[in-house]
C-alpha cells in the first residue's frame, strides 16, 4: 500500500483508504465536510507523486497543474508527498450578512456583501465556515446584475449549519468563506437549448445561471423545472413566470411529488422535475444540462441525459451531498 507523507513523515494507508482518512486516522488535522469529492474542501496540494486524475475532477486547470487534488477522493497507487493549501492559497473572505428573509417555510434567502473583490460565476459555490465545520452552498446572484451575493439555505431537521443560518446569524454579522468553486455554470456554445433541473434549494445556482445565459443572449430554448413536494414547497414561482413573460425562449415547469392530482394548482405539473424535463425534451443532443439539489435525483438524471444524447461535458451537476460525520 503506498505512503502519504506529511511534514516529513509518512503515514502507511490502509487498504482503500483515502489521503484524507489516512492523515485523519494519524490526527493530522485537514479541513474537509462532504468526504465524496464534491465541496472541495479537503483541497491538498502535491509536492512530490502525481494525484490521480479522478482526485482533480472539478478543479481549475491552475489548480490541476500546481498539483492540488482533493485528499477525499485521492487513492494514490504511488506515494504522494502532500501539504494543506496555506492562507495564501486558500484565501478566507468575510462576508457581511446584509439582508434575510424567508422564501418559504423552509428556505431563507441570505445576501451578503463582500468587503474586497470576489470574483465569481453564476452557479458556483462558497464553503461556509462555522468554527472547524464547513458546509456549501451556491450562488444564486449574478456577477454585473446582482449587487450582493445570494444564498438559498433550506432548513434540514437537526442539521448544525443550516439550522444556525435560518435561526442565528442576523444582518450585520459576518461570515467566513472560501471559494468560489466547482464548474456548475453557463458557458458559451452552439448548442440546440439549456435544460435546468433542480428540487428544493437546488434551484438557487440555477436562477443565477438561467439569468447568466440570458443576460449573455442566450436565445435558444431554455427550460426550467424546479420540483418540491406541494405548492408550500416552491419559491420564486413568480419570479419565473416573468421570467417566461419577458424572455420567449423560456419555459417553466414548478413540479409537485405529493399532491392528488385534483388538487394541483393550476400551471403546475404532477411528478418529479426530471421526468417531467424528459418529457418536455426526449433528446438532450447539443444540449447544455444543469442539475442540482437532492444527489438521487441529480446522479440518475445525469446518467439519463448522457443516455438521452447530452454529451458529458455538457452536463454540470451539484449534487447536494451532506457533510460526512466528523
Ligand atoms: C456543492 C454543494 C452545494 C450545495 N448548495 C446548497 C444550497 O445552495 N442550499 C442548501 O440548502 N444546501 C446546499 N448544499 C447542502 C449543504 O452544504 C449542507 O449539507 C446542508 O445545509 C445541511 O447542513 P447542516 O449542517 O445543516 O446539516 P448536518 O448537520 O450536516 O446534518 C444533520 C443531519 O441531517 C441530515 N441531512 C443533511 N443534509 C440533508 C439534506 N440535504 N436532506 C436531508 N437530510 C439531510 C444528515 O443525515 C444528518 O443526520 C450544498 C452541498 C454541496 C456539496
Amino acid at each position: 500500500m503506498s505512503k502519504v507523507v506529511y511534514q516529513g513523515r509518512s503515514y502507511e494507508r490502509l487498504d482503500d483508504e483515502s489521503v484524507l482518512r489516512c492523515l485523519l486516522r494519524n490526527e493530522i488535522r485537514v479541513p474537509y465536510s462532504c468526504e465524496s469529492g464534491a465541496c472541495q474542501a479537503c483541497t491538498m496540494q502535491a509536492i512530490k507523486g502525481t494525484p490521480p486524475p479522478g482526485s482533480q475532477d472539478d478543479l481549475k486547470e491552475t489548480q490541476k497543474s500546481l498539483g492540488y487534488f482533493k485528499a477525499c477522493v485521492c487513492r494514490p497507487d504511488e506515494d504522494l508527498e502532500v501539504a494543506l493549501l496555506d492562507d495564501a492559497h486558500n484565501h478566507k473572505y468575510q462576508m457581511e450578512v446584509v439582508e434575510r428573509s424567508f422564501l418559504n417555510d423552509e428556505i431563507l434567502r441570505l445576501r451578503l456583501k463582500c468587503s474586497e473583490s470576489f470574483e465569481y460565476r453564476a452557479g458556483q459555490f462558497i464553503n461556509i465556515f462555522k468554527g472547524d465545520l464547513i458546509r456549501s452552498y451556491s450562488l444564486a446572484s449574478v456577477p454585473d446584475v446582482d449587487e450582493m451575493l445570494e444564498l438559498h439555505i433550506k432548513r434540514v431537521p437537526g442539521g448544525v449549519v443550516s439550522n444556525w443560518l435560518c435561526d442565528d446569524v442576523q444582518t450585520g454579522d459576518r461570515l467566513t468563506i472560501t471559494g468560489p468553486m466547482g464548474e456548475c455554470f453557463y458557458h458559451e456554445t452552439n448548442g440546440d437549448g439549456l435544460l435546468a433541473v433542480g428540487t428544493g434549494s437546488g434551484l438557487a445556482p440555477l436562477w443565477g445561471i438561467v439569468r447568466d445565459a440570458l443576460g449573455r443572449g442566450y436565445d435558444r430554448p431554455i427550460i426550467v423545472c424546479h420540483g418540491a413536494m406541494k405548492p408550500e414547497n416552491l419559491y420564486y414561482v413568480d419570479e419565473l413566470r416573468q421570467l417566461v413573460e419577458t424572455h420567449e425562449n423560456v419555459s417553466y415547469f414548478p413540479c409537485l411529488s405529493d399532491v392528488a392530482e385534483g388538487d394541483l394548482p393550476a400551471g403546475m405539473s404532477l411528478g418529479f422535475p426530471n421526468d417531467i424535463a424528459f418529457a418536455q425534451q426526449p433528446s438532450l443532443a447539443k444540449w447544455q444540462v444543469f442539475l442540482c439539489g437532492n444527489p438521487e435525483m441529480v446522479n440518475n438524471t445525469k446518467r439519463k441525459a448522457f443516455l438521452v444524447g447530452a454529451s458529458l461535458k455538457n452536463i454540470h451537476a451539484d449534487p447536494f451531498v451532506m457533510a460526512s460525520p466528523s
